[in-house]
């Protein structure tokens, strides 16, 4: 089988709390580290990194519902 591009594995997903507005992002340790850069989320509720394809997704904290 020859596999070409666009088969790489899927980014990473990073959730971050929906108050943020702007996230700084260096790739972790490791290969896929990178210079620290800043992300702005606009109006979006997501960004990836141009660097390293991490998708950073604005999540409401909202797991557990308060029982009234
Ligand atoms: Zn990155």
């Amino acid at each position: 089988m020859n596999i070409s591009e666009g088969m790489m594995e899927p980014p990473e997903i990073v959730e971050i709390d929906p108050s943020v507005d702007t996230v700084a992002c260096d790739g972790g340790d490791g290969a896929m580290g990178h210079p620290v850069i800043y992300l702005n989320f606009d109006d979006k509720d997501y960004v990836d990194c141009y660097y390293c394809g991490r998708r950073f997704v604005r999540i409401s904290p909202v797991k557990k519902s308060a029982h009234d």
